[in-house]
């Protein structure tokens, strides 16, 4: 197996993309609320609240639940990618607890599992509860 394991400039690359990404989605997120107040909303943002210092703006409109819970599970992943990769962690299939191999993760950097797992995940399909 070629490229197993990530260098330290794998890395640094890996983090600033992850950076820049979580950026993008938490505009995303932002641009997405509206003064909303239905309780799906409400927890969300709520949820966004707990987890970082960012303020909803009160005046947008039109918000995209699906969309803004596809960003915010993404954003999700960025985090705890972000965070493996300070704990020393990062690069660990959350299924098997083999390594991800670097391809992988350069191709996708908040990968979660191998592409073992992730395949026979999908191979499931959908309504299946995932672990
Ligand atoms: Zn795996």
């Amino acid at each position: 197996m070629s490229r197993a394991e990530l260098t330290d400039t794998d890395r640094r690359l890996l983090a600033d993309r992850l950076r820049a990404r979580h950026r993008e989605l938490k505009g995303e997120i932002h641009r997405q609320f509206a003064d909303h107040d239905d309780p799906q909303t409400m927890a969300l943002r709520n949820r966004l609240e707990d987890t970082d210092d960012w303020a909803v703006a009160d005046s947008m409109q039109g918000l995209d639940i699906a969309m803004v819970s596809r960003d915010i599970s993404e954003l999700s992943q960025v985090e705890a990618a972000l965070k493996g990769l300070a704990d020393g962690t990062y690069g660990r299939c959350a299924a098997c607890d083999e390594p991800i191999p670097a391809a992988r993760l350069l191709a996708n950097p908040a990968a979660v599992r191998c592409i073992r797992c992730q395949e026979a995940l999908e191979r499931r399909g959908p309504g299946t509860p995932s672990l």
